[in-house]
């Protein structure tokens, strides 16, 4: 389903990360099955002549020998260990000095965090190499204070990494909610902070072990390694200080520049293919469209008189245990001139479905199949460029919370003249901007107010700006998600009356997105009353609103007062939508159905065809139904 799985068989399907485990995996053997890899003791004294010293290589000395008259190729192996313990050990530290500052920083963000944030500054701004040198210079050159001076001098950029990352969940819904809930703060650290902060201090922590064996080997080539011990910056720097040079002894260079560089380059490699599997949201933008992985075929012959046909759409999230279907088999059509209401309440996949046709998801989530029919046009198939084109130009969207969707630094006038000028590259400024005030007077706000930014506006006119953004290039299809939510009831009601007359006047077609039946029935034509990610009925709004099949349309209109019977008592539906994690395996409407029945609990219901549309509910399929049949 998800083409991202998670964990090792996630990691086993990114070549250039297997690639870096590859190599990785060689040095680790390498350094630990040393005393049985290396042909000499690279430790051992032995008697020299001159003739032994940078005896070039020969069936002996694979890699010839050094200035010591030592076996290359041994002291290579041996190195191998002195540098990938400093890596890792160093890069240890690294991450729980600077995790813990940076959690810190990010989660008390008021003195603490300024203070914890300028220890990390001033660390920052210390060149780390001048300061490693007199370090090591000072507390001496064993390998454990030059481990000890690499991790503490290396933790500064995982500090400020976790930081905003730590800032950026601190901010986030649910974070607020368990802060609401009363759960303290060690609870709402390792519970909710700690597990969407690993991943990315996880990855960045391989990145680290390279600059942790960077600078070992530099530390070692300068002559502030361990003298007593073998590593790959000591070799280059023996290498270099006696006579490697000028004797032409290139065996006794090349071999550890070359090693140092093979495991930089895998932990690098590693590093960023754990990047893009734990945090997919740093390859990719909300806008974007997402990965074509539909499997229906393609090639389906368009319908006379449909703009907008949705077919089969199934969309899937990418969830800590694998793929979560949002929307599934969710299929209708938008008829030219026509309008289509999806209502539902939240959670049921409304936004989602008008998002996945568009091609629009949040990062994580795709089309997995189906198929999204513009005027015969595949937008499930279609390429990105190609799709960025017709954005706009056939089908516009009115997204939810105007101020949100506005920028704030921009006059109104501005971002119209943007969307007309990035579709139309031939059309001049005073002509686009001439256009803005048309728009602008078309959706009733004053043309002199091109010049206002969002913030000068009142909620209704900004939204009124939204319309007249989204009518900049004379689209097709209108999808409008929550045209009218958080306004007061008297703009709601002129916002919808401004979308009929912008409907009638330019017989664009719309789907409109609403929780509210009230919204339904006064600007649709057709509905689609979406449960649980799937269609639970649909058909013409006169229809299904005067004799709705399905239980769920049913308790909906219950639940709505109407100004024909106001004495009528109003119902509430008991429970909630089902969780994405948690769909029941029936029917998804089974645990909060009055007429549910064994049936509904083990079988998904099919569409069945009915008096007034289609409606996904196994009561229509009782032989007392006469006349319907499944679809
Ligand atoms: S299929 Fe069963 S549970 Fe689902 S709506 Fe119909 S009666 Fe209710």
């Amino acid at each position: 389903m998800s083409d991202r799985p998670r964990g090792f068989r996630g990691f086993r399907r990114h070549r250039l990360g297997m690639i870096g485990l590859a190599m990785l995996g060689i040095a680790v053997v390498v350094a630990f099955v040393a005393p049985l890899l290396a042909p000499y003791d690279p430790y051992a004294n032995v008697t020299i002549t001159i003739a032994d010293i940078f005896q070039p290589p020969s069936g002996s000395h694979l890699l010839g020998t050094d200035d010591g008259a030592k076996d290359v190729l041994s002291a290579l192996i041996y190195g191998a260990r002195v540098s990938l313990i400093v890596g890792f050990a160093g890069a240890i530290i690294s991450m729980l000095v600077g995790g813990t500052m940076g959690l810190i920083a990010g989660y008390r963000a008021g003195w603490l965090g300024q203070v914890l944030m300028r220890i990390t500054d001033f660390f920052l701004v210390i060149p780390d190499l001048a300061l490693l040198i007199v370090l090591v210079a000072i507390v001496g050159q064993s390998l454990r204070n030059i481990i000890l001076a690499i991790g503490l001098l290396g933790w500064t950029g995982t500090a400020r990494l976790v930081r905003s990352q730590t800032l950026s969940v601190r901010e986030r819904k649910f974070v607020l909610r368990a802060k609401a809930m009363g759960a303290g703060d060690w609870y709402m650290l390792r519970r909710h902070v700690i597990p969407q902060v690993l991943p990315l201090m996880l990855a960045n922590t391989v990145l680290v072990v390279s600059l942790a064996i960077i600078s070992e080997s530099t530390l070692a080539f300068l002559g502030l390694g361990d003298p007593r011990l073998i590593s790959w910056g000591q070799m280059l720097n023996l290498g270099f200080t006696r006579g490697a040079v000028s004797a032409g002894a290139w065996w006794a260079i090349i071999p550890p520049g070359l090693a140092i560089v093979w495991v930089v380059l895998s932990v690098t490699l590693i590093g960023t293919a754990l990047e893009d599997l734990l945090n997919p949201k740093l390859t990719r933008h909300h806008l974007e469209p997402e990965e074509i992985v539909a499997t229906s075929p393609s090639g389906a012959q368009p319908v006379e008189d449909v703009l907008l046909d949705v077919r089969d759409l199934t969309v899937a999230f990418e969830g800590e245990q694998g793929p979560l279907i949002a929307v599934e088999n969710v299929s209708f059509e938008v008829g030219r001139g026509r309008v289509v209401g999806i209502v539902g309440e939240s959670g049921c996949g409304k936004t989602t479905t008008v998002l996945g046709a568009l091609r629009l998801l949040a990062p994580g989530g795709k089309i997995v199949d189906g198929q999204v029919l513009l005027d015969g046009l595949d937008l499930s198939r279609m390429e990105p460029d190609e799709l960025r084109r017709l954005r706009w130009d056939r089908v516009a969207i009115v997204f939810q919370g105007a101020m949100n969707a506005l920028n704030p630094v921009r006059t109104i006038g501005s971002q119209i003249v943007e969307v007309i000028r990035t579709h139309d590259g031939d059309i001049t400024k005073d002509t686009a901007r001439a256009r803005a005030g048309d728009l602008l007077e078309m959706v009733g706000i004053p043309r002199r107010r091109v010049r206002a930014h969002p913030h000068e506006l009142s909620g209704g006119m900004r939204q009124r700006a939204m319309i007249a953004l989204a009518l900049a290039c004379e689209p097709d299809l209108i999808i409008a998600d929550e045209p009218t939510t958080a306004l007061d009831v008297m703009t709601q009601a002129q916002i919808l009356e401004l979308l009929e007359d912008l409907q009638e006047q330019l017989g664009v077609s719309m789907v409109v997105v609403t929780h509210d039946l009230g919204v339904v029935n006064d600007a649709c034509d057709d509905v689609v009353v979406m449960y649980g990610g799937r269609v639970a009925e649909k058909g013409p709004v006169a229809r299904v609103f005067r004799e709705p099949q399905h239980p769920y349309t049913r308790l909906l209109l219950d639940a709505f007062p109407t100004i024909e019977d106001p004495g009528r008592p109003l119902v509430s539906i008991p429970g909630a939508p089902p969780r994405l994690s948690d769909l029941p395996p029936g029917c998804r409407f089974a645990p909060r159905c009055p007429s549910a029945f064994e049936r509904c609990h083990e079988e998904l219901p099919p569409l069945y065809v009915t008096r007034s549309g289609e409606a996904s509910c196994f009561l229509l399929a009782e032989p007392a139904f006469a006349g319907d049949e499944g679809v």
